[in-house]
């Protein structure tokens, strides 16, 4: 699941519209934001196994700190009580941030193969395999976004050319990115994997970005 998280924190802009959207894109890709750095200093295991699903050719055999379940549910209230002491918003913002975070590891529980730990042993792994299914994994994925897109755009509006053009630039290096990732060659080595998957940071850094070029669409625009 690639694009599907990010539906999460466009969607996300609707309910919890203080937010900025930076902070929304760190809550849905927490986990593989944290993962990569992980597999760089030797703590988390990925290797490259073409075949391994339909859909991805990365066979994760090892991640219980960026991606099982507990792991995810302590980096959600780490991340949404952070977030509340920092900019002091109320609870349910909170709350909110902490869900998007988990919501990482609902959807990829959803499309993974049974590699999600339940808990920090790898003992009991779970995942109902949508990367098998690639018709019906694509086709949920790309309603998922399309749907967090059209409410992003609803509930916001661009200040000035950069809100819009930096918003449906970015819509379009996602969709890009997505298709690289399946139609590409599998990547040369778990280094490899590691490195380019930091390019996710820029990605946060860019819903920073375009958020202080949008507003919610009830203000008003002063000419
Ligand atoms: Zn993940």
């Amino acid at each position: 699941m690639f694009i599907g998280h990010f539906a999460v924190a466009l969607g996300a802009k609707k309910i919890v519209p203080t937010v900025s959207l930076g902070t929304l894109f760190l809550a849905c890709q927490l986990a593989d934001l944290i993962w990569p750095n992980l597999v760089l200093l030797g703590i988390e295991t990925v290797e490259i196994e073409p075949g391994n699903t339909v859909m991805t050719p990365l066979d994760f055999v090892h991640y219980p700190y960026s991606h099982s379940l507990l792991a995810t549910l302590l980096w959600s209230a780490i991340l949404g009580g952070v977030y509340m002491s920092l900019t002091r918003s109320g609870r349910h913002v909170a709350i909110a941030v902490g869900a998007v975070v988990f919501s990482h590891w609902v959807l990829d529980f959803v499309t993974h193969r049974p590699d999600l730990p339940l808990t920090l042993s790898n003992e009991w792994r779970v995942g109902v395999g949508l990367w098998n299914s690639p018709i019906i994994g694509i086709s949920l994925e790309l309603l998922l976004f399309g749907l967090g897109v059209w409410l992003y755009a609803r509930s916001t509006r661009a200040l000035n050319r950069r809100g819009s053009i930096g918003f449906w630039a970015l819509i379009l290096f996602l969709l890009a990115a997505y298709a690289a990732n399946l139609l590409g060659p599998p990547p040369p080595s778990p280094a490899a994997v590691a490195w380019t998957a930091q390019a996710l940071w820029l990605v946060v850094a860019w819903g920073f970005w375009i958020d202080r070029h949008r507003t919610g669409a009830a203000t008003r625009i002063a000419s």
